[in-house]
Order: structure tokens, then C-alpha cells, then sequence
């Protein structure tokens, strides 16, 4: 049995992480398990091993061939993963050199999602969320290149729908609201 592939993605610091490890509580004790999967940490895994980078953040400012081949090999190892499945990643990757899909279409191939979703808020308050976050190295972008980022994800999303029939969701994780996107993610799973 494939189980059901849900892609969730966000900008950085749109607080996905924290939304999905909520869901998954809640998911669990309603007897509906879903396995939670890093695409980040499947590639930083090997660009460790390969001696590229010291840390997860170092990896957006690899060469493109170097994200797009750890890119590869993570979905290769992501898609024997078998059951119901939460995968934590991004609709597309701010490089120096522009944004680079998440999820071109080899990793679509092998990833086969049912349902994208796409976690996003006002930018003010992902801008804001950086700053708290002091386990990250996170980007120091202008509200307008969140905004840039953030439709640019929107679209890039409607290309993945294109191409894999998949559904996507748009869940708004608004500040002091965030069970409010926790209950939406459940119920999409659900
Ligand atoms: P995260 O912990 O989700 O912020 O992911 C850490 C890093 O992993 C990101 O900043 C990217 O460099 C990389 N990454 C995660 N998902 C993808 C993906 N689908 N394609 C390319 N790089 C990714
Ligand atoms: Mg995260």
C-alpha cells in the first residue's frame, strides 16, 4: 500500500516545523500516524558525509549541481520510505544565483505527493520570527523579498499540481493563531 505523501513546505522561519510537530501529536492520538521526514536533514546528512557543509544553513550556498545532485539523492532515499508520510521541505530554495525548485520534476517522479501544502503568513511577522531564532542561520531579507518568495512559491506549487495531480493547500500560520494552522493540517490528513 503507497499510504499518503504530504508535502509540506514554507519560507524559513514561517514556523513549518513547529506547526507539523503539533499535527503530528495530534495525529498520533487520534490513531492516524503519520512519519515525519527532514527532506533538510536527509540532505544535510549526505552533504556532510561528502564533506560539503558543517551545517544545514551552509547548504543554499552550494553550486546549483551540488544542491540539485544531494537534492536527488535525498528523494531517492525519501521515496522507500513506505506508509503515511509528512515530508518537511521548501517549494524553492533562495541561492545567490536565484530560486531554485524544491521539487523539480525527477523529484516529483520518485516523490509521487497526493497533497503540497504550503504554510505561509504576513512577512512582517516571518521577518520577526528570524530574529527569535538563534539556532538558525537565517536570512536577513526585506519584506519585499519575502513577498517575492512567497508568491514565487505559490506558483512554482501550482506547477507541481500541474504535473502530479496532487492538491494543494494554502494554511496561514498567523501570530498567537497557530493552532488555528495545526487544526488545518490535521484536517487535511484526516
Ligand atoms: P530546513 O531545515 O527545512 O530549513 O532545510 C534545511 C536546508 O535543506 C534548506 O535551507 C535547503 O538548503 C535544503 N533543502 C530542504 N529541502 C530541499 C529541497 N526540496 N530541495 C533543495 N534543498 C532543500
Ligand atoms: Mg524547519
Amino acid at each position: 500500500m503507497a499510504g499518503t505523501k504530504c508535502i509540506i513546505t514554507g519560507v524559513p522561519g514561517v514556523g513549518k516545523t513547529t506547526v507539523i510537530t503539533e499535527a503530528l501529536k495530534r495525529l498520533e492520538a487520534a490513531g492516524n500516524p503519520y512519519a515525519y521526514l527532514s527532506f533538510g536533514s536527509f540532505m544535510f546528512e549526505l552533504a556532510e558525509k561528502q564533506g560539503l557543509v558543517k551545517n544545514r544553513d551552509e547548504m543554499r550556498l552550494l553550486s546549483k549541481d551540488d544542491q540539485r545532485r544531494l537534492q536527488q539523492q535525498a528523494a531517492e532515499e525519501i521515496a522507500r520510505i513506505d506508509g503515511d508520510v509528512i515530508i518537511d521541505t521548501h517549494a524553492s530554495v533562495k541561492t545567490p544565483k536565484g530560486y531554485l525548485a524544491g521539487l523539480p520534476e525527477w523529484v516529483l517522479d520518485a516523490l509521487e505527493p497526493d497533497l503540497f501544502v504550503l504554510v505561509e503568513t504576513d512577512e512582517d511577522q516571518i521577518l520577526g520570527r528570524r530574529f527569535g531564532d538563534l539556532s538558525r542561520v537565517r536570512d536577513l531579507d526585506t519584506y519585499g523579498a519575502l513577498q517575492s518568495h512567497q508568491s514565487f512559491n505559490r506558483a512554482i506549487a501550482a506547477a507541481y499540481a500541474m504535473k502530479t495531480g496532487c492538491t494543494v493547500a494554502i494554511v496561514t500560520n498567523a501570530d498567537h493563531l497557530v493552532d488555528l494552522a495545526i487544526d488545518q493540517i490535521v484536517g487535511l490528513l484526516t
